[in-house]
């Protein structure tokens, strides 16, 4: 019997059992995969969710130092640059398992290669069995990732228009015919209609990919061999394909004794796509979450808690993202003229990506000035 347990060890996982772990909490995280394992991901890693981590990334890990952000709409491109690092890229193989590895050195409990299959809640318990067997906890975190069925406990599964598809590909430096600034990421927009593209420099390789509402981007490997030949690189590389989950709508995200986090709760940038920093964040409020819960027996407003303190610290901001990218694809030139139109709407927009300001400021800053920046020639 463990005072909890936590399925998954992605970013939110491991983030929530080495949070509880200092907590003083009886942990056990499971992990389907042995690791280090594959993560589809961009591996972009923002100055904002690292300042939610409590010890520092080592410098190995850090595969590229992103100073700038190129966005592209058809013939069009803009570039916002900073003196300070906007984001770091990784690879998620060896993020993720140093994640899980400082998890670890809290006191947890982690078995890995165990897939963990049904959650049964009891009155005072939750009943959590695996390929291996069964074991009993108090409170049980879901960081499944935006695939899996166990967030079901909670919720019913999302509909096609509330997550994305995405293909990516890992593509040596070499094989490229394009120079790409090592320093800087790319984003394509307009790809595939509603869609968008990038290329992220990794050091030794790219990371090269498309995503989409699930719902509207059609023929997605077409548009992704389109996508690398127009970029330079092969159209026949091997590409992976994965969901993301579009952030910013209302989820339930716990029942009584089980709580989502990460991708399971639908914690991702609408607009930037990025899940990473929420992940962490939401792991960590769900595990102290569950010691309160803990400290007072009988007390049983762990989801009220766990939902109301996601919503206030970032609830608001995930809502704005998804508005501002429903206004980028419905108006992408629109758009596109507001932001190459002024360098400070695009450097100001660098400040939200990296977590430097929330959507809701930017939009106060925005707004005013809107009219001025659209009617210009
Ligand atoms: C193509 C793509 C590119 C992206 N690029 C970026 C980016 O550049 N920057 C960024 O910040 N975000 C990015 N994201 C989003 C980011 O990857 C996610 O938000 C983040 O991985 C969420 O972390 P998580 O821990 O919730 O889930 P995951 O990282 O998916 O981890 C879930 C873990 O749970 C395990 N698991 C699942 N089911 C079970 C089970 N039944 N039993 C035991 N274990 C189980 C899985 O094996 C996995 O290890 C991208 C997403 C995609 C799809």
């Amino acid at each position: 019997m463990f005072d909890l347990i936590v399925v998954g060890g992605g970013p939110a996982g491991s983030s929530a059992a080495g949070w509880a772990g200092k907590l003083g909490l009886k942990t056990l995280l499971v992990e389907k995969e042995q690791f280090p394992r594959y993560k589809a991901c961009g591996g972009a890693v923002t100055e904002q969710a690292l300042s939610h981590l409590d010890f520092d990334l080592p410098s190995e890990l850090r595969e590229a130092t992103i100073l700038a952000a190129r966005v592209h709409y058809g013939a069009s491109s803009i570039e916002a640059r900073m003196d300070s690092p906007l984001a770091y890229t990784v690879s998620r193989s060896a993020f993720d398992a140093y994640l899980l590895e400082e998890a670890r050195e809290t006191g947890i409990s982690v078995s890995l290669g165990e897939r963990v299959r049904r959650l049964e809640e009891k009155d005072g318990s939750v009943v959590v069995s695996t390929d291996r067997g069964s074991y009993g906890a108090a409170l049980v975190i879901v960081a499944e990732g935006a695939h899996g069925t166990l967030k079901r406990n909670v919720r019913r599964g999302d509909c096609k228009d509330k997550y994305g598809v995405c293909l990516v590909a890992e593509i040596p430096l070499a094989d490229t015919s394009q120079d790409y600034a090592q320093d800087a990421i790319e984003i394509h927009f307009g790809i595939g209609g509603m869609g968008y593209g990038w290329v992220f420099p990794h050091g030794e390789y790219y990371s090269v990919g498309i995503g989409g509402l699930a719902s509207s981007l059609r023929r997605p490997r077409e548009t992704m061999a389109g996508f690398l030949r127009e970029r330079g690189f092969d159209p026949h590389h091997r590409t992976r394909g994965h969901v993301i989950p579009v952030g910013g709508v209302r989820r339930t995200l716990a029942s009584r004794r089980v709580l989502l986090v990460g991708d399971a709760a639908g914690f991702v940038d609408s607009f930037t796509g990025e899940g990473i920093a929420y992940a962490i964040r939401s792991g960590h409020i769900a595990a102290e979450v569950a010691a309160r819960s803990l400290s007072q027996p009988g007390d049983s407003k762990a989801a009220e808690e766990y939902e109301a303190l996601c919503e206030e610290e970032f609830g608001s901001n995930l809502r704005y993202s998804l508005f501002l990218a429903r206004l980028m694809h419905r108006f992408p030139g629109i758009f596109f003229k507001l932001l190459a139109g002024d360098q400070e709407v695009i450097d100001n927009f660098a400040r939200v990506a990296t977590g430097r300001w929330k959507y809701e400021r930017y939009l106060r800053w925005l707004v005013p000035r809107l009219p001025s920046y659209l009617l210009r020639g």
